[in-house]
């Protein structure tokens, strides 16, 4: 008989937290960490489901960051859905979940925080500024609360992973830093707790930013190294549906994240653009 998948361990405090971890460690056993900020879908769930199956005790942390949002983002209607998470994180077999409140990371009159590597300054530094400030120090934190061998991130947010690639080995972390495949709607719309702001008719409109992707890809395969017209017609397939507030599309360096030209299959697109008020962001590999 198979029965309900266990219930993980739920906590909310820093302490409890560290004293679950200190007997995972007693036993030998290997750790990984999966850090979100909760509203989980497929995408969240593969990052799990790779942790399980690589080492012994799964921590999941659930917490939106305020420090990572800009003044005029969703900070405060970004989708919260505790319940379904914890459904979600019992299928997918994790051990442990960290939610802590905003006054356990945060103590008042905290004000330290971490200048984020330099592959943070292009794309979604730029546009966002302060978001990568944010996240490097709330990452750093809960690599400090939740000591872990190995902490999963989704490639989707490509730049978000080399800057805390970046910062893991500027700054001697010991924890391995692994990044994950992004994981797509059947029609290419890569999964994001923001999709469900869309509209049903910005649903359909979404998928331009994949199909833009795909282009840059196709042309590559047929031999097109210019990244000007690389860029254009990824422009040109997002006007088509529609997609005009635009805050980059960029054909970089895999590694430092610097625009280049020409391309090479190494080379990674990225979009972000806005569908109606909902900005999106999206990446590939020119050769996956
Ligand atoms: P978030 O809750 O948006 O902060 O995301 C938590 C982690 O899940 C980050 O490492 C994301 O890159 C990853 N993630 C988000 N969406 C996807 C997706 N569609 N496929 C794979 N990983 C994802």
């Amino acid at each position: 008989m198979t029965g309900q998948p266990a219930k993980p361990q739920i906590v909310t405090q820093r302490e409890r937290l560290a004293a679950a971890l200190a007997s995972v460690r007693g036993r030998q056993q290997t750790i990984g960490l999966v850090p979100t900020m909760g509203a989980l879908h497929a995408g969240h769930l593969s990052l799990v489901r790779r942790a399980v199956s690589a080492c012994d005790f799964v921590v999941v942390t659930i917490f939106v960051n305020p420090t990572q949002f800009g003044p005029q983002e969703d900070f405060t209607r970004y989708p919260r859905t505790l319940e379904a998470d914890l459904e979600a994180l019992a299928e997918a077999r994790a051990d442990l979940v960290y939610a802590p409140s905003a006054e356990q990371i945060y103590r008042p009159g905290f004000s330290t925080f971490v200048d984020p590597p330099a592959v943070a300054q292009t794309l979604e530094g730029r546009c966002r500024p302060g978001h990568f400030r944010g996240v490097a120090t709330i990452v750093l934190k809960l690599f400090h609360q939740a000591p872990a061998d190995v902490a999963y991130f989704g490639r989707k947010d490509y730049q978000q992973w080399r800057v805390i690639q970046a910062m893991a080995e500027d700054l001697d972390l010991s924890i391995r830093v692994e990044a994950c495949p992004t994981v797509r709607e059947p029609d290419g719309l890569a999964l994001s707790s923001r999709n469900r702001y869309l509209t049903p008719a910005e649903r359909r409109q979404a998928v331009a930013i994949p199909d833009s992707l795909r282009r840059a890809a196709e042309l590559a395969a047929a031999g097109e190294r210019n990244a000007t017209t690389i860029r254009q017609q990824m422009r040109d397939v997002l006007a088509g549906a529609g997609i005009t507030r635009i805050d980059y599309v960029a054909l970089v360096d895999p590694l430092s994240l610097a625009e280049v030209d020409p391309v090479h299959d190494d080379t990674v697109a990225l979009v972000a653009a806005y569908v109606g008020g909902t900005r999106l962001i999206d990446n590939r590999q020119l050769k996956d």
